[in-house]
């Protein structure tokens, strides 16, 4: 997968830059009725989630566990619940920031169609994102899930089990295996997942593309397919994203989401009813 491009982030805009920043994302959100939020890495920074892609990330000190492997072998399973229980206490203990938060509020307040994540720190969910409207396409750390009867439960016993027994969790119900739910190397995307994106796609009325560089796909075609039917398409990510010389993009900003986006859902409901 393509790296972030923090070597070409633009620094942050001066105040007046700023305040037009907010003004503009909010004229765009105040008439919209069925926003689709989609959500990057930008978004969970501000929570002090590791960023394993980056320069320091994880997978330049560990080789990624394929899903066929994690199946077939104990030692490979060992080995990725082992880089899993690495980066568990951070995510166990991140808190939702104040554009979590916000995004909560535009649901609290009907305007939110769904919010597709490709977080995977189970942030939107913690901050009160319905489930029913909150698709987190490449999973979450939130939960482990079965791989044979699809299961789900709490990670933290399975963690704690692990960490003190060094043996891989199996499923209590059918002895499969359990996995942080997570969507692994090698393992494809689940189907209910990519259609209720597309069902948000089709229905939204805006869409909000917040800190991610729309480069890894097929996430990043949900933002494209619902600009396609020519609702607005509002883009906010500090640094240069793979979908900036779109002619569908209406509004480009670049600049920290949690500087930007909870001021301007703030005065969008704020100046309707
Ligand atoms: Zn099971």
């Amino acid at each position: 997968m393509p790296s972030e491009p923090d070597a070409d982030a633009t620094p942050t805009a001066p105040d007046a830059d700023l305040e037009a920043a907010i003004a503009a994302v909010a004229e765009l959100l105040r008439p919209a009725r069925h926003v689709f939020v989609f959500t990057g890495a930008g978004v969970s920074t501000g929570s002090g989630i590791p960023d394993y892609r980056g320069e320091n990330g994880v997978w330049r000190t560990r080789q990624p566990v394929y899903y066929d492997d994690f199946m077939r072998s104990e030692d490979s399973r060992v080995e990725y619940w082992d880089y899993k229980l690495e980066g568990w206490a951070a995510f166990r203990d991140a808190a939702p920031n104040a554009t979590h938060d916000a995004l909560v509020k535009l649901e609290r307040a009907g305007r939110l169609e769904g919010l597709v994540t490709q977080n995977i720190d189970g942030l939107h969910a913690k901050a009160g994102t319905s489930r029913d409207r909150l698709v987190q396409i490449h999973g979450t750390n939130g939960e482990v899930e079965c791989q044979s009867c699809g299961k789900r439960e709490a990670p933290d016993p399975w963690f704690e089990r692990f960490r003190t027994t060094r043996a891989c969790p199996t499923c209590p119900e059918c002895n499969g295996f359990l996995k942080p739910a997570t969507i692994s190397f090698g393992q494809s995307l689940r189907t209910p997942d990519l259609e209720h994106a597309s069902r948000i796609a089709q229905r939204a009325d805006l869409v909000l593309a917040l800190g991610s560089t729309l480069s890894v796909h097929p996430a990043a075609s949900f933002p494209l397919l619902a600009a396609r039917r020519r609702v607005p398409y509002v883009i906010v990510n500090r640094g240069r994203t793979e979908q900036d010389a779109d002619p569908m993009v209406s509004l480009r900003i670049d600049g920290d989401v949690t500087g930007i986006v909870p001021a301007a859902v703030d005065r969008a409901l704020a100046n309707t009813v």
